[in-house]
């Protein structure tokens, strides 16, 4: 019977590492396509035989010589070096090998990355391809005058492009990055960012050290899965096993990551199950986990969460290894999982796959040596490394307020070594290391790379996901934090572009918003579709009400985002917002307003909606003035040389030429002037010379009546 050793082990038993043993394999052509492929018994024979005699292992091995990658249980039937070396070319023959082709074929996977982008996407991409796209070079966070001046087209132009693009923007209000690129999109244009703020150029100026520092480091691993599949377990049971052989005995605490030693090294563990922390940390373009462990729970299978963690991973180009949980459990059917997960490319790799997949139980405590060899394996073979000798940098995993001891940063250091003292700069926030403890409430001196810690003395709040990096001095920390605060603010107070109930009217102002979007949330299926009919009942011929969700139960964060994406106002009745979905609405802007009773929703939304109304103008009038003469300029106009009889006149007023009693002419003031100067106002018995937009054909004894135009809000 074949022994079936695996590259690791042979490598473990020759004390190679795996990846120094596929080199040595490689020379000698034999062919495998990872540490984890099985070698027929002849082989590792011959291996051994040969092991330690370069020249005659590199001149004697057959080419052609393969083994076997993963044999599908029972397929012994494999092309092997039985009577190896010597004699040539045994000729590669393919022939005893039918069953093989029968295997699914797992190497090269061109990974159908599924990635399926929830949001809708509103605005229809436009024709241009994006190498069509001449770039054009623009500071980050442009205002809507800078970015016109630089297309060289009409500021004005610009906000109703922006408006187009369901953008209401003032002149000198600052857009998003990614707000410009659209909007550049539509002039054939792509932003070519230039460097936001100077200091940032030294950070960027990190140290790259030197090559030969480059060492192993510990993978940080993240475990995700769906709900009640055993995360939290694992990650207990894990740290409690390792608590045992810990000479650190010390009471853990919970700072949101710790690290497992283990006999051949460690592990690190991001403490925060589940997916928001993973798409937190990248959404922010921190890239902390190198390994995935996907909990499948034996008696449940795969679920829409363990879906959803699978595309995570594969969106963030991180190896999964998938621990099937709870085998234990008199329901458990590792096989069905197993099949179930093929579906996802995640071929086991005893059924000739390439994915890890180890069965465990959290809850006594099974499988997890195992997990934790496949984790350290699995890091072997990404060649993880990391330089200790540069200036520390790494993220920010959570922070907190902590009463007594201020801000309480959990941080993976991911380069360098932090030290107490070390100036650093992170997110907006800056400050000086004072103390770094370690997962069970130790203080250290240092932490190096993939080691997680906790550390005091940053002076503000940092936001998960944010990178820390250690600057040469205090001074340099706190002049980048400052001008990156300056810039947020900024940001921040130019985001608004949301609708609203409060901000409809001045949106009105801006722009023409003629529809107001709502999305309906409520306690049961009738009310929502009474006050549907309500709402949408409230539409005039000047402001439609258009629903366009309604739905039964707690607002979630598919609902903001929908109105989001939609600039819709999301109105609840008798329901609440599920947890988390506080930020995301605060993130989003989205206006959210529950109420208990369907009367204040109407009235409240009529309200609003009077802002949304077309304003109706009326005529203030300021004074009159009758024209004694009339001047033709060279320039072609005619100012009509006038006296003021009532009242005043005002340069940027609205004048109406009568003459007997007919209004012959309406229009704005275009000049007014007092012998040679241009002026303001003319008051009662003076003499002035009046244009009027439009109008040159003035006679004596006309009257130009001069009016100002008030904005009356109209009612519904
Ligand atoms: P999470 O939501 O994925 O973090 O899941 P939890 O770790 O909270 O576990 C959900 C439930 O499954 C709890 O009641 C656990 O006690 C139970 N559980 C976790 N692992 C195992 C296991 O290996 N075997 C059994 N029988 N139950 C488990």
């Amino acid at each position: 019977m074949s022994q079936k050793v695996r590259v690791f082990e042979l490598a473990k038993e020759l004390k190679l590492t795996s990846k120094e043993l596929l080199g040595e394999l490689k020379k000698m052509r034999i062919e495998v396509k990872s540490h984890m492929s099985v070698l027929e018994d002849e082989t590792v024979a011959y291996i051994k035989r040969h092991w330690g005699e370069d020249e005659i292992i590199d001149d004697a091995i057959v080419p052609g010589m393969k083994v076997e990658d993963q044999p599908a249980a029972g397929l012994d039937t494999l092309e092997t070096p039985t009577t190896m070396p010597m004699q040539e070319e045994p000729e590669p023959e393919p022939e005893p090998e039918p069953e093989l082709e029968l295997e699914p074929e797992p190497e090269p996977e061109p990974e159908p990355e599924p990635e399926p982008e929830p949001e809708p996407e509103p605005e229809p991409k436009p024709a241009k391809s994006r190498e069509e796209l001449k770039p054009l070079k623009l500071p980050e966070a442009v205002t809507v005058g800078e970015v016109a001046a630089r297309l060289e087209v009409k500021a004005a132009e610009a906000i109703k492009k922006l408006m187009g693009l369901g953008v209401f923007a003032t002149i000198n209000q600052r857009l998003d990055n990614d707000v410009i690129e659209i909007f550049l999109e539509e002039y054939g244009y792509c932003p070519e960012f230039e460097e936001l703020y100077g200091e940032e150029m030294l950070l960027q100026e990190e140290e790259e050290g030197n090559p030969e520092d480059q060492k192993p480091r510990p993978p940080v691993v993240t475990i995700m899965g769906h709900v009640n599949h055993g995360k939290t377990s694992l990650l207990d049971a894990i740290q409690e096993t390792n608590l045992i052989d810990s000479e650190a005995g010390g009471i853990t605490q919970h700072i949101g990551a710790y690290q497992v030693k283990l006999a051949k090294g460690y592990v690190t563990f991001l403490d925060t199950p589940g997916h928001a922390a993973f798409t937190t940390l990248r959404a922010r373009g921190a890239q902390v986990t190198d390994v995935v462990v996907l909990v499948v729970a034996a008696d449940d299978g795969v679920q829409p969460q363990t879906a959803e963690a699978i595309d995570h991973a594969k969106a963030a180009n991180v190896p999964i290894i998938v621990a099937i949980n709870k085998i234990d459990k008199p329901g458990a059917d590792t096989e069905r999982i197993k099949q179930e997960l093929t579906k996802f490319n995640l071929v086991p790799e005893e059924w000739g796959g390439q994915t890890i997949v180890v069965e465990i139980s959290a809850k006594n405590r099974t499988g997890l040596d195992k997990l934790l060899e496949m984790l350290l394996l699995e890091a072997e073979m990404l060649e993880l490394k990391a330089n200790r000798k540069v200036r520390a940098k790494g993220t920010i995993i959570e922070a907190k307020l902590d009463r007594g001891r201020g801000v309480v940063a959990t941080v993976l250091v991911q380069k360098g070594e932090l030290a107490v003292g070390d100036p650093i700069v992170t997110g907006i926030q800056y400050g000086r290391i004072r103390a770094i403890n370690n997962e069970h409430g130790q203080q250290i001196k240092s932490a190096g790379p993939s080691m997680p810690v906790e550390v005091l003395g940053i002076s503000g709040l940092p936001s998960a996901g944010d990178i820390f990096q250690v600057v040469a001095n205090d001074k340099l920390a706190r002049q980048v934090a400052m001008k990156r605060q300056m810039l947020r603010r900024e940001q921040d107070l130019s985001r608004s572009h949301k609708v609203t109930l409060d901000n409809l009217k001045d949106q009105i102002a801006e722009g023409s918003m003629k529809e107001l979007k709502i999305i309906i949330k409520a306690d049961f299926d009738g009310s929502a579709e009474v006050l549907k009919n309500s709402l949408e009942g409230l539409s005039t011929e000047k402001v439609k009400l258009t629903c366009i969700h309604s739905g039964v139960g707690n607002i979630s964060e598919s609902d903001i985002m929908l109105a989001s994406a939609s600039n819709a106002i999301l109105l609840g009745f008798n329901v609440k917002a599920e947890s988390g979905v506080d930020q995301l609405t605060k993130r989003e802007e989205v206006d959210v307003r529950i109420y208990s009773v369907i009367y204040e929703i109407v009235d409240d939304l009529k309200a609003a909606m009077e802002g949304l109304l077309e304003p109706h103008f009326h005529q203030v009038t300021l004074g009159k003035a009758e024209v004694k003469e009339l001047f033709k300029l060279s320039s072609g106009s005619s100012i009509a040389g006038s006296q003021v009889i009532t009242g005043k006149i005002l340069r940027n007023a609205h004048g109406k030429v009568v003459r007997e009693g007919q209004i012959l002419h309406s229009g704005k003031i275009e000049s007014l002037r007092r012998f040679k100067d241009d002026v303001k106002e003319v008051t009662m018995g003076q003499e002035c010379g009046i244009a009027i937009t439009g109008f040159k054909k003035y006679e004596p004894g006309d009257t130009i009546e001069v009016f100002m135009l008030e904005e009356v809000a109209q009612k519904l």
